[in-house]
């Protein structure tokens, strides 16, 4: 199913998705866009290439509390939270956004372990993907071609959404976009130049060029296994790095974090909040004993975890090539040529 509006009319259909439940979409913030929630429907800006945070706090908030109990009384009388996630629109998302979800539930939705938060709002959760614009050049940060991602694949989404000239095109991918689409009744009907420009817009999607390298899971994964006790290699690309954790936090496929009890005044509550492995603290133990104190293994963690360890277990590398981690170090560290030189090394 292939839907249209025009962009000076999406105010229109973001009231309605209003009324139905929250609605997230890219809003313009003083440093950039991010994610916000939808108060009034001139808020959206899709004028935009990316937002500086990924969408994954819609999914796995930075903050989120799980147990409220007095110290005083027993653990028997402790409250748990109530979950129950209201109907969610999240608007706007570029693809290799999309994908880092389907990576995010292995942990989270499957492997055997069910995160209830993560799955309930999952579940309740449209996502409307948005292609890149093919007209502007990717930015020099971004690889996610390398990883196998176009610029409008509609894999993961729900609805997928293309801009074709002032219109916006919305095809259904799955059950509930075709479902929702269907209730929008503001959409005109795409007609059959439509859907050829959206197919075709998909196909050149993947030609959109980001930096590329050829990059072989298997042998990425083997290439690193060699390097991890090559303390010079680690050392030196390592060597700017302040532990700030910025690459962590604002990275769409990290998602370490910390159980942590904060009490005051009798009252009590165990929250979840993220965590980093780039921080000093991370894997410091109850015995005093940290085995990560040098900022070089915490940064060999990082990248063997995303591009070695995570093959081996999982089958898949745990990266999307967003380049919001280069992007937004404080000192250049670059994945993308931390790859290419350990793939030369
Ligand atoms: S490691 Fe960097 S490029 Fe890869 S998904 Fe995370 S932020 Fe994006
Ligand atoms: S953003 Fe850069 S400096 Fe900060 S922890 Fe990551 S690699 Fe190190």
């Amino acid at each position: 199913m292939l839907k249209k509006i025009s962009v000076n009319k999406i105010s229109e259909m973001a009231a309605q998705l209003m009324k139905k439940g929250l609605l997230l979409a890219p809003v313009k913030e003083a440093s950039g866009h991010n994610f916000a929630e939808i108060s009034d429907p001139q808020q959206i800006d899709l004028d935009f290439y990316n937002t500086k945070v990924s969408p994954k706090s819609v999914f796995l908030p930075q903050k989120e509390d799980f147990i409220r109990y007095e110290t005083a009384k027993p653990v028997a009388e402790a409250q748990l939270v109530a979950l129950e996630p209201r109907q969610t629109f999240l608007f706007g998302v570029r693809p290799c956004d999309v994908k880092s979800f389907g990576i995010m539930d292995i942990h989270f939705n499957a492997s055997g372990i069910i995160d209830p938060y993560w799955k309930k709002r999952r579940e309740a959760t449209v996502i409307f993907g948005y292609a890149f614009d093919l007209d502007t050049p990717a930015e020099p940060a971004d690889f996610y071609q390398t990883l196998g991602i176009g610029a409008a694949d509609p894999e993961g989404s729900d609805i997928f959404m293309v801009k074709k000239g002032d219109d916006l095109l919305l095809g259904g991918v799955t059950p509930k976009g075709e479902k929702l689409l269907t209730e929008l009744e503001m959409l005109n009907e795409g007609k059959a130049a439509d859907k050829k420009y959206f197919e075709e817009y998909i196909k050149k999607g993947r030609e959109h060029k980001t930096r590329t390298m050829p990059l072989d899971a298997e042998a990425i994964t083997g290439k690193l296994e060699e390097l991890f006790h090559n303390t010079d290699f680690w050392t030196m690309i390592s060597d700017a790095c302040i532990s700030c954790g910025v690459c962590t936090f604002v990275c769409p496929t990290c998602y370490c974090f910390d159980i942590c009890d904060d009490t005051l005044f009798g009252q009590g509550v165990r929250r979840r909040v993220w965590d980093a492995c780039m921080f000093t603290d991370f894997t410091l133990e109850a015995s005093g004993h940290n085995p990560r104190t040098n900022v070089y293994q915490r940064l060999r963690q990082k990248i063997c975890h995303k591009y070695s360890f995570h093959v081996r277990k999982y089958g898949v590398i745990s990266c999307v090539g967003c380049g919001r981690c280069t992007k937004y170090c404080p000192v250049n560290i670059d994945i993308y040529s931390i790859i290419e030189d350990a793939m030369k090394a």
